[in-house]
């Protein structure tokens, strides 16, 4: 009951299995496409004990030689040091130009292990094996790699694609709670953002989807990944507008995130999901969508348990929030261009669009009484 699409991108295209068990069959499916029968797993502390010794048995299983590499859970693995450190043990496996590495975790393995693949020796092939939900729905198709920098996230970086997505949907099972939440918010997103079926489906299935049900977990990781490719395909690399409606509830998301610190208080996932009800609250407000639409997003998206009320993020130390503040990281956040802010709004659900032509009253009016 695996499905698998097809990503089509200019010259490069690649598939992502989608399915229950794949860590299992990873050696047999990797095997046609790889230079030579050798590769380095890169993982994480927290996945790594989880799933390593699976993964690298199915390498072995198929022929494969198979090393593996460890960084420390978390954000900090993205920072330059950290990077330089894991380049360094990447070539303590002595590798050469046919070496292919694997991404055995979440978003921050797999943004790293892709950029390190995109250096290494000036290139080398890699493969994604994403293991957070927002991994397999969000980050694994695009080819967006990259590390942090002080100056900000994503700042160092590739467009790198891999040569193949092995998303294992039973894996999600050992993720926390919050995090998967989190990337449901993203999976979420892709039905507010131009395909209005999918979101009913979402209102439907969305409880199963977290709890576990293979076959719909299946389902809405396909949709996603092919709502991703088809905008990506599009606007490979982000020269137009296209790509940005990706971006939906990222302009509130960021600023509650940059308020708030990178800290754990608040997911990603958790601050869009917040983002996208304000963005839909904004949309009505200025007259743009039926409020009947955006009291539908700001139910499904509550009823699934993310955050939707901003005194309900910090738990117990409360957080004065303040809309100028929101505004002023607003205006920080690099998709704002030439002072303009950049807004992707609605005119319903699945009616996304991108605006800098927003009032600026009118957003006061929202986050003033959204606080
Ligand atoms: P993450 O990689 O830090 O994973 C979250 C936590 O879950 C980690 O502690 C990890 O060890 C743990 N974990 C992962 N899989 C697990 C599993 N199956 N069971 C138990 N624990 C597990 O975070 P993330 O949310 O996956 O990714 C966030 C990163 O992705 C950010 O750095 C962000 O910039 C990046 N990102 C990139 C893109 C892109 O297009 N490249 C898009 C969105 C986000
Ligand atoms: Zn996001």
């Amino acid at each position: 009951n695996a499905r698998t699409i097809r990503v089509e991108l200019a010259g490069r295209s690649y598939d992502i299995a989608i399915g229950p068990g794949l860590i299992d069959q990873a050696g047999a499916l990797c095997r046609p496409l790889l230079a030579a029968p050798k590769v380095t797993i890169v993982s994480d502390e927290t996945v790594a004990p989880l799933y390593g010794a699976r993964l690298a048995a199915s390498f072995d299983k198929a022929g494969i030689k198979a090393s593996t590499v460890t960084v420390p859970a978390g954000e900090t693995s993205k920072e330059f040091g950290a990077f330089g450190k894991l380049m360094n043990e990447l070539l303590d496996q002595r590798p050469d130009r046919k070496t292919t590495l694997v991404a055995l975790g979440g978003g921050v393995v797999g943004d790293l292990t892709g950029f390190a693949a995109a250096v290494l020796l000036r290139g080398v092939d890699f493969i994604q094996v994403p293991t957070t939900l927002l991994a397999q729905v969000d980050s694994s198709v695009g080819g967006k790699t990259g590390i942090n920098t002080r100056h900000g996230k994503n700042l160092v970086g590739a467009f790198y694609q891999p040569r193949l997505v092995l998303a294992d949907t039973e894996v999600l099972d050992t993720l926390p709670r919050r995090e998967l939440l989190a990337g449901y918010a993203e999976v979420a997103k892709y039905g507010l953002i131009d395909d209005p079926d999918f979101f009913a489906w979402c209102e439907t299935n969305g409880g199963a989807v977290l709890s576990g049900d293979a076959a719909k977990r299946t389902y809405a990781i396909e949709q996603s990944c092919l709502a991703k490719a088809r905008i990506v395909a599009a606007d490979e690399r982000e020269t137009t507008d296209l790509r940005a409606l990706l971006n939906l509830g990222h302009t509130f998301g960021h600023a509650l995130e940059a308020e708030i610190g990178f800290g754990g208080e608040l997911l990603h996932g958790e601050a869009v999901g917040t983002g996208m009800a304000m963005a839909f609250d904004l949309s009505a407000r200025l007259g743009l969508c039926p409020q009947a639409d955006a009291d539908r997003v700001r139910r499904h998206l509550g009823s699934v348990g993310l955050p939707m009320r901003l005194r309900a993020i910090g738990g117990d130390n409360r957080r004065k929030w303040e809309a100028a503040r929101l505004i002023e990281h607003m205006r920080g956040d690099k998709k704002a261009d030439g002072g303009k802010l950049t807004f992707i709004l609605a005119r319903g659900i699945g009616k996304a669009f991108v605006t800098r032509e927003v009032d600026e009253a009118a957003l006061r009016g929202l986050l003033d009484d959204a606080l």
